[in-house]
């Protein structure tokens, strides 16, 4: 009997994991008026590193300084990353930092990310501004699910030369784990409650 439940609560994760893609939904706000290619390009790598771990990513975007895009209020529940520009004096200091996340004990509340430094390191490494934002993106949206660093994937604590290498390959992912602690993230609910629904059912 046991293992009826077993096989039916498996049956019923492995239904729920076809029929529903955990989605990740991130607001982007631009504070620091980046050019318009890189705004509206920066998504489509940063949603390939997402579903390249079976996670569908959104990136609603918003200028601040215009209200242009998707400027609604932000709900209390709503991740968020603020693109900045750092003051002159901050920029030389940690320059191969591309953002950090604000953080409320394991929880993560909003990200950082450093325009002015993603710009010079696409320049210096000849790669476009918009795959490194989007891969820098990624990595603070990682830690704002609650991923810590961890070497030679997308959470590696820098992005130099090697990581920006794969990045252009479009060979710089989360590891397995972390794919597996992102879905547990996002989709915790719904596969508990469809369990407990199949549980219920061969009752
Ligand atoms: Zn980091």
């Amino acid at each position: 009997m046991r293992r009826t439940l077993a096989v039916l609560g498996w049956l019923a994760t492995a239904g729920c994991t076809w029929a529903q893609i955990p989605i990740l939904r991130v607001r982007v706000l631009d504070y620091a008026r980046v050019p318009d290619t890189a705004l509206r390009e920066f998504a489509a790598p940063a949603s390939e590193i997402f579903r390249h771990s079976g996670i569908e990513a959104q990136w609603p975007t918003c200028r601040i300084q215009t209200r242009q895009g998707d400027c609604e209020p932000l709900a209390d529940t709503e991740v968020f990353v603020k693109i900045v520009r750092l003051p002159a004096t901050q920029r030389r200091h940690g320059a191969a930092q591309f953002g950090t996340t604000v953080r409320q004990g394991a929880r993560g509340l909003f990200s950082y990310v450093f325009w002015g430094r993603v710009e010079q390191a696409a320049r210096d490494h000849g790669i476009a501004p918009s795959l490194l934002l989007g891969h820098v993106i990624a990595h603070e949206a990682g830690h704002l699910l609650g991923l810590e660093h961890s070497a030679g994937g997308i959470m590696n604590e820098q992005l130099t030369a090697p990581e920006l290498l794969r990045a252009m390959q479009g060979n710089l992912h989360f590891t397995d784990e972390q794919g597996a602690a992102l879905r547990d993230v996002l989709a915790p609910r719904v596969e508990a409650r469809d369990y407990r629904a199949s549980s219920a059912a061969s009752r």
